[in-house]
């Protein structure tokens, strides 16, 4: 009998998988998810991640914005910091809880003179102990949030914004059912988002099931699947816990010995990212936004593999794609 070691035992698991030739291809957008460091060290890492990913021609790059303001500043200051260093399309994430209406107005505001013509737009949780987080003379949920931007930029005499919204494949953990929270995702549609970026997920199907509720109930807009390439296994367990997002069996038996094998799990991870993609793509889902916990190597390979590679490299496109689809 032959002795594996646990990182031939792992790559012959994986090499018993379906997997079927890497083609590059040039019709797979990807956008990419940052959150804003607490520090300059940190700063200057996700400047690297961002120089890194850039090559990839993504249509945008987002980061994101702590609920109630918490990271007001520190969000400003890197989208401002990422649209000098990278010259890249920036969109900054709005939550509304816990803000009145003007402070939401002057953070739009401040978004639109740094050039922002992208905001993700959403709701946010409460804070620690309150139940709901809505304050008097506060928006309520995110599709009152996008009505009020939508306006907001009429009034301003601002063209070409672009919104996205939140999508919960696996319903969000509050809506009381799948049902309201699909009309939820329809009415922030309704109300002028173009498009909605999902909550990760880690079952291709439950995406794909979800895409097919959503045209069905009359959703039409671009869904982008939220792709979170696995890092610690045992933090990306409690962050589902509290998302309602399911972790197969499998995940289980693929990473829970990893968290002291940085390598492996690596290795592992791009590979279980790019195959939940690869599925998706052959399904026809072209666009992919990525959770990269500021940090570019596993969404990088993950991208990669799925045949997005740095633009200098791409086969000529017949026509080049507008920067946001
Ligand atoms: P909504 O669209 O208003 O609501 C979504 C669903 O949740 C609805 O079914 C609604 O009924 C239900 N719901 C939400 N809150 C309540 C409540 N209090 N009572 C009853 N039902 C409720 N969070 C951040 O803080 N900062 C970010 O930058 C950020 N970025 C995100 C990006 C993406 C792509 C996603 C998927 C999520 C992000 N979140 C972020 C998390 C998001 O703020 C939470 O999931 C929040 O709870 C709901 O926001 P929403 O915009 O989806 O809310």
């Amino acid at each position: 009998m032959i002795d594996y070691t646990p990182e031939q035992a792992m790559a012959e698991r994986l090499a018993r998988r379906p997997w079927p030739v890497t083609l590059i291809r040039n019709d797979i957008n990807v956008s990419f998810e940052f959150f804003p460091p607490a520090s300059s060290d940190g700063f200057n890492e996700l400047t690297r991640c961002a120089h890194h990913l850039a090559p990839l021609n993504p249509d945008f790059v987002s980061v994101t914005y702590g609920t109630g303001g918490t990271t007001r500043e520190r969000t400003h200051a890197t989208i401002r910091g990422l649209i000098d260093a990278t010259g890249l399309a920036v969109a900054g994430h709005l939550t509304c809880v816990g803000a009145t209406k003007d402070v939401t107005a002057s953070v739009i505001d401040d978004y639109l003179d740094a050039g922002v013509r992208h905001i993700v737009a959403l709701r946010g949780d409460p804070s620690a102990g309150q139940t709901d987080g809505t304050v008097a003379g506060g928006y309520r949920n995110a599709a009152e949030l996008v009505a009020a931007i939508r306006n907001h930029v009429e009034e301003r005499g601002i063209g070409g914004l672009q919104i996205s919204v939140a999508a919960y494949p696996e319903v969000h953990p509050r809506a009381s059912s799948a049902k309201a929270d699909m009309d939820n995702l329809k009415r922030k549609i309704d109300a002028g988002a173009d498009r909605a970026i999902t909550q990760f997920f880690f079952d291709s199907d439950t995406f794909l099931r979800f895409l097919d509720q959503a045209r069905t109930a009359g959703i039409h807009a671009p869904i982008v699947p939220g792709i979170m390439p696995v890092t610690r296994f045992s933090g990306v367990v409690r962050f589902a816990e509290r998302c309602g997002t399911d972790i197969p069996a499998w995940m289980h038996e693929l990473f829970s010995d990893l968290d002291d094998s940085p390598g492996v799990r690596r290795l592992v991870a791009a590979t279980v990212a790019a195959e939940q993609c690869r599925r998706l793509a052959e399904h026809g889902v072209t666009n992919f936004h990525f959770y990269t916990m500021n940090s570019p190597e596993l969404t990088s390979a993950t991208c990669r593999i799925l045949g997005v590679i740095p633009r200098a490299n791409r086969p000529a496109k017949d026509n080049e794609r507008s920067k946001v689809s």
